[in-house]
């Protein structure tokens, strides 16, 4: 999947207002509302096949309707230094370095 880089620089602007949050809240929140957690738990969620393109399209559906999608992104932005993390996220491999370098340039101008 291709984003535009404007779509990317607004996801990126998206999470200016947690810039100051601090990584344990941010975990907090993830773990508590995070969609993949529950459906963890509650087991019924889609059986993953571990191919990655086809996992990414099972849970791009999960990840857009999870009330905590920008805490994640920023979470893994924060702790991951622009290393995408398996198959979760909106984001695919390509879309999240240029929204990493993104994030690293506004937090580094004070945008
Ligand atoms: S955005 Fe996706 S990976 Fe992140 S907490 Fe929500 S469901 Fe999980």
């Amino acid at each position: 999947m291709n984003y535009g880089e404007e779509f990317l620089a607004e996801v990126v602007a998206s999470l200016d207002d947690l810039a100051h949050v601090p990584i344990e809240t941010l975990t907090r929140a993830i773990g508590r509302h995070g969609v993949c957690g529950w459906i963890d738990v509650a087991a019924d969620g889609p059986v993953w096949t571990g191919d990655v393109h086809a996992d990414r399209l099972m849970a791009a559906p999960l990840c857009s309707g999870c009330p905590v999608r920008r805490e994640c992104l920023e979470w893994e932005f924060r702790t991951t230094e622009g290393v995408k993390l398996d198959v979760w996220g909106l984001l695919d491999r390509d879309g999240h370095e240029v929204a990493h370098q993104l994030w690293l340039w506004r937090r580094g101008s004070g945008v």
